[in-house]
Parts: structure tokens; sequence; C-alpha cells
């Protein structure tokens, strides 16, 4: 039966349920959003830090490296001859015990004399001009004539009475250079570079992912074809930034690979220090945020989920608790005589009903004398007996119900013939009758009449049914009771 209040009533709990379900994970994806945002900031900034970390250590060492030439420089600068055997023999020393492999002095008129005595024309290089000039020099990327290597000359003035009478110029090969930086590489992922501003690299610490793509041989700005940079940060942006010496922070993929890629002026010549560092390393010293979030999410959703199913189970227990005594008799648990006026009637309205219905009305004799010898409870029990038995004997789908009083009455659906029926009512009349009900004694018995009227020959509706099968109980009544008529058609 449709019960238009349990719609209303749902609907008056979802509500307020959805708008809190709706709140609490509202807040939890704020607070996903915010907890992800701070992942990130706080994994960009310990690039940026570690990469001006780098590049203070690396100027520490290239200074030291050039306090060093330094220092020799005003050692020979103080010989007569600044070639003489004593000057060349301390380059070998030199050579032998520094990371610098080969030692150079250089002439003013630009030719080098190495230890072993041979001598080649090198005035031509920018950093013997600048050096000349007074001023500490890096060379680009040379490729050694010893071994073939490329190698990077340091180079600084020698002094005599504050005049510059040549250079002294060390080289580095440029792996020796790439052992100078710290490996700080996120626990050997990712790469750290040094790019000059035409894209060579000059020093790399790289893993094996990317060994392929970071190496001396190759341009940097070549290899930038195979990376996909960022729409905002185009190739062309890159090379400007390493032209500009600008600094940058960014993602970027490689081999389906998400990257960040930062990079900032190492201040040593036009040079470039730069990282490359796979996001999910960088990340990886937050994972367990991200971890807490999910089983608090998780745990947040499924007490949700049981809050609202709690909710929902004893609002539909209670509606249905609500809709079954509404509907039903409180003494006996029987239908009340509403519902089972309107099932009755819902029954005959349907398709499914098919032949032959039959309507038994039972009412209990002498209860008044009943209730008055024994008293209102025993009479109460008595009707819960009598209910009981009234069920037995009937079928489940049968429409059973208490009409009032000492009143039921039984629908006996699609029923075969009506001598079945009759049978039937026979065996409820004698099941009552010979009942041994406790609380009068034993040997006294209560007794009923009953009336019984079919469909569809003596109506189709409750009332049509009640009419002719209260007839019949008259009948019964007027008979002497204790015992059951057939409503015959015939009007009394
Ligand atoms: P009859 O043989 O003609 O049926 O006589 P009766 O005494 O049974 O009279 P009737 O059926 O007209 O009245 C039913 C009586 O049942 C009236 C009332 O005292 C009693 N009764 C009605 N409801 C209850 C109830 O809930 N509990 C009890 N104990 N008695 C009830
Ligand atoms: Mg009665």
């Amino acid at each position: 039966m449709q019960n238009p209040n349990k719609t209303a009533n749902s609907k008056s709990h979802f509500l307020p349920m959805g708008i809190f379900l709706i709140f609490v994970l509202s807040i939890t994806i704020v607070f996903f959003i915010c907890v992800l945002r701070d992942i990130e900031k706080n994994a960009r900034s310990t690039i940026v830090s570690n990469i001006e970390h780098q590049s203070q250590n690396f100027q520490n060492i290239i200074n030291q490296h050039f306090q060093y030439i330094e220092g020799v420089a005003a050692y020979i600068g103080q010989q007569e001859e600044l070639t003489c055997e004593q000057n060349l023999e301390l380059l070998t020393a030199m050579s032998e015990k520094s990371t610098m492999n080969r030692m150079v002095i250089i002439d003013t008129d630009g030719t080098g004399f190495y230890p072993d005595g041979s001598k080649r024309f090198v005035g031509s290089n920018k950093f013997f001009q600048k050096a000349m000039s007074g001023e500490r020099a890096f060379s680009e990327p040379l490729e050694s004539n010893i071994d073939g290597d490329l190698c990077i000359v340091l180079a600084a003035p020698i002094f005599r009475d504050g005049e510059v009478v040549g250079v002294l110029g060390g080289s580095c090969n440029l792996s020796t250079l790439s052992d100078m930086l710290l490996v700080d590489n996120y626990s050997g992922s990712g790469t750290i570079m040094i790019v000059d501003s035409d894209g060579t690299v000059i020093a790399h610490v790289t893993d094996e992912r990317m060994s392929q793509l970071i190496t001396y041989e190759a341009n940097f700005f070549n290899q930038l074809y195979n990376i996909k940079l960022p729409k905002d940060k185009p190739r062309n942006t890159v090379l400007e930034d390493f032209a500009n010496q600008n600094k940058e922070l960014f993602s970027l993929t490689y081999r389906k690979q998400k990257y960040y890629m930062a990079y900032q002026p190492l201040e040593i010549s036009n040079w470039m220090l730069c990282y490359m560092v796979p996001r999910s390393v960088a990340r990886s010293s937050y994972d367990f945020i991200s971890r807490y979030g999910i089983v608090l999410c998780t745990a947040l959703i499924l007490g949700m989920s049981a809050l609202l199913l709690t909710v929902l189970l004893s609002t539909n227990r209670t509606q249905k608790e609500l809709l079954e005594m509404g509907q039903s008799d409180l003494l006996t648990g029987m239908l009340n005589k509403k519902s089972t006026e309107e099932m009755i009637q819902q029954w005959l309205d349907s398709e499914q009903k098919i032949g032959l219905q039959a309507f038994v009305m039972i009412d209990i004799d002498h209860f008044k004398e009943v209730n008055d010898t024994y008293g209102h409870a025993v009479g109460d029990e008595i009707l819960r007996e009598v209910s009981n038995i009234i069920r037995q004997e009937f079928r489940e789908n049968d429409i059973i119900g208490r009409l009032g009083g000492d009143e039921f009455c039984i629908l006996m659906k699609n029923i075969v013939s009506d001598t079945n029926a009759i049978a039937k009512v026979r065996k409820l009349h004698e099941s009552i009758r010979t009942f041994n009900f406790k609380d009068i004694g034993e040997g006294n018995h209560v007794t009923c009449s009953i009336g019984v009227s079919f469909a569809p020959m003596y109506g189709n509706s409750f009332n049509d049914l009640y009419h002719t099968a209260d007839l019949a109980l008259y009948e019964t009544k007027k008979g002497g009771r204790d015992g059951f008529n057939i409503y015959d058609g015939k009007k009394h």
C-alpha cells in the first residue's frame, strides 16, 4: 500500500544528511587540494635551496682552485725568467698533486710553455686575453691536445711589480669538474649539470634514465627537442633564459616521467647550474602526508556511509513499525477493520482475483458473559487465542482481520470450490469449540457463530460481502448459535 507520508519522511531525512555529506566531502576535497598545493610548494622550494647550496659549493671549490693558481703565479712572477727550469719543475709537481692535470705558463706574446718542454701558441684564446687584463678567466671547453678529452682552463695573471707579465693556466677535465658537484641529486635520481650559454654541457651528474640525454658530446639546447616542455615554456624561452642568465623552475615530461627543471646562473663565466629531478622523487618525502590524507578520507567516507545507512535503516524500520501499527489490531496483531476492508476491496478489484472467493465472518457466542464471568483480561486472552486458531486454519495469503469486539473475518482467495471452503469453515468452527482455553478451566468451552458469503455471486465489494455474510451469521445466531450458515441469496 502506498503511504505518501513515507516518501515525505525519507525526503526530510535525506536533505540534512545530503547537505552534511556534501559539506564533509567539500571540506575533504579542499583539505586535499591545500595539502597537494603545499607539497608542490615545498618540493619546489627544496629544489631551489638545493640548487643554491650546490652553486655556493661549486663556487667555493673553483675559488680555492684560483687561489691555488694565484699563489703559484705569484711565486713564478718572482723569478727573473718566467720559463726558468725551477718554474717548469713546479708546474710538473702541481700537475701531479692537484686536480689540474696540465699546467702552462703563457708568455705575454701568447706562447704557452708546458713542463715537458713543448710550446704552443694559445694567444688567440679569450681566456688568455682576459687574464692578461689582470682578471681570473675560464676557457670554453677545449679539446686537450694530450688525450683529446674536453677540458676547461683556469687562468690567472702572473704579476711582477704590479704589471701582468704572463698567465698561469691549469686545465681540468670536464669529468674532474663534474666530480666537484655535490651529489645531492635525490638519492641518485635526476640530473645536476652545468651548461654554458651555448648549450655545451660543462659538468654533469646524471642518473641512468637521463644518461642518453645529458652527455658532454650532445648540446643541451638540441636535447631540449627530446623533452616535452610545458606550453608556457617553449624551447626558445629556455634558450633566452640561458642567454640572459635568468632563474626558472617548471615541470616537464621526459620518457613519460614528470620532472622538475630548475636552473640559475652559477656566477662563474656565463655558466648555468641546472637540475632535473623526477617529480615523484622530489615529493617522496611528503608522501606520508598524502597517505594520512587518504586514510582520513577513507575513514570519513566510511563513517559517513555507516551513519547514513544507520539513519536510513532506523528511519525505514520506524516507518515500517508505525505503518504496521496503524494497520494492525493491537490486541491480536491481525489487520484492523480499516485495513482489512481496504485489502479485501483491493483484492476484489485486482486482476489476480480468479473465480470464487469466500467471505467468512465469525462472532464469539455470549462473549459478554465470558467477560463478566472470567474478567476482561481473560476475555482479551481468549480473543488472542481465537485469532491464533483462525491464523492456523487459513493460508498465508488469505486476508484475515479483526473487525472489532469479538468479530473476525476472512477472505479466502481464489478457492477451488464452495465445498472446499465450507469444509475449512467447518473445521475452524470445530477447532474453536473444542479448544481448551486455559483461563476458563478444563471442560468449559467457547463457541462461535459463523456466516459465509461468496463472491462474485453475492457481491464484488467488501460492503456487499460483509452484509450478506452478516445475514448468514445472524441466521446462525438466530438458530441457537454454535454453528455456521452459508448465505443463499435470499433477503431476510
Ligand atoms: P452474541 O452471542 O450475540 O454475540 O453475544 P455477545 O455477548 O458476544 O455480544 P456481542 O457479540 O454483541 O458483543 C461483543 C462483546 O465483546 C461486547 C464487549 O463486552 C466484548 N468486547 C468487545 N471488545 C472487547 C475486547 O477488546 N476485549 C474484551 N475482553 N471484550 C471485548
Ligand atoms: Mg458475540
